[in-house]
């Protein structure tokens, strides 16, 4: 029998029902609204994309969006000014820089001086401490959409074997440390391109998660039968946008599985939202604010 198919873009649209009800209830106690800014520097097609997305999302749920769009040969003195300046903007409660970014400028360095409590990608070392330590300020967005695709599925976690394939600080290696926290209590395998016999460690998995950005690497024969399959890849190829897994194989051995697209990047986007109305939350939340100058 083929795999349930786990659908990211239902799911997401559920989440952002209850999301526009908690956003609108805050506004009414609060008389605030959820702001979140969005720096884009440059013209990548894609990223122009990604963040046009990200500003209807918000529209959606009631979230005031600003978008900064800075040309392509901004330096790192001017964008590091700028985030001071939304740091500093009591109006603005989360911010967010779409990577890449040019060249010239170091990522590190700009993640970093985004302030943590405006931090709604979780990418700031505060915020990676936070989550290793179990006490997250913010979830990062792809991996608490896969927390929630196997939770509100009912996919049991505790006590599984999770194996993830893909160690990046924004997706495996996070994931990792997720699944394996008390509460959701994985049993968690990180590979890598260095882990040894890769399709047996695979099979291992109750929960398999790939995010590796390779157009159908998982094929049958790496998939436990029964296996919930979660697909975070996303690869333009001649055929139009595939996973990271080959769906049509994989789908007749595991019991649950993404699709792509419609799976995982829905949920992704949509805990944008969630992260932003925290930021919020945050603000008003002065002793928070206070104990960070
Ligand atoms: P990175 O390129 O940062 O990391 C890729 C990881 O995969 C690395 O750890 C690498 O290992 C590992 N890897 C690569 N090839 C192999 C292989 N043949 N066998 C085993 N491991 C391998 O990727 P990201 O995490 O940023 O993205 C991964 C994919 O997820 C991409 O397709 C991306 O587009 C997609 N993505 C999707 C999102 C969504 O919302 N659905 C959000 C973010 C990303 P090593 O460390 O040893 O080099």
């Amino acid at each position: 029998m083929p795999a349930k198919l786990l659908d990211g873009k239902s799911l997401a649209r559920d989440i952002r029902r209850e999301l526009a009800d908690e956003v609108a209830e805050f506004v009414k106690s609060h008389k605030i609204v959820p702001t979140l800014a969005a720096v884009l520097v440059g013209t990548d097609p894609a990223s122009e994309v990604y963040v046009r997305n990200k500003r209807r999302d918000c529209k959606e749920v009631g979230i005031q969006s600003e978008l900064y769009h800075l040309p392509e040969s901004t330096t790192e003195g001017e964008l590091l000014a700028r985030i001071d300046e939304l740091n500093q903007d009591e109006q603005v409660h989360g911010i967010l820089v779409q990577l890449p970014v040019p060249r010239q400028i170091d990522t590190e360095r700009v993640l970093q001086a985004i302030n943590p409590l405006k931090d709604v990608d979780a990418f700031h070392p505060e915020n990676v401490g936070l989550l290793v330590q179990g006490r997250p300020r913010y979830l990062p967005c792809t991996p608490h959409g896969v927390q929630q695709v196997l939770q509100r599925k009912d996919i049991p976690i505790a006590g599984q074997h999770a194996v993830i394939i893909g160690r990046s600080d924004i997706v495996g290696k996070p994931l990792s440390i997720m699944l394996a926290q008390r509460g959701l209590d994985a049993t968690v395998t990180l590979c890598h391109s260095r882990t040894h016999d890769l399709p047996a460690v695979a099979r291992l998995a109750d929960i398999l998660i790939v995010a590796i950005g390779q157009p159908n690497f998982v094929t049958a024969d790496m998939v436990k039968p029964g296996a919930t399959v979660i697909d975070v890849g996303i690869n333009r190829t001649d055929d139009g946008l595939v996973g990271d897994v080959d769906f049509e194989a994989v789908r007749e051995v595991a019991g649950h599985i993404t699709p792509v697209p419609g799976g995982v990047g829905p949920l992704t986007r949509v805990m944008l939202l969630v992260n932003t109305l925290t930021a919020a939350r945050l603000l008003i939340n002065h002793e928070s604010y206070e104990s960070h100058e």
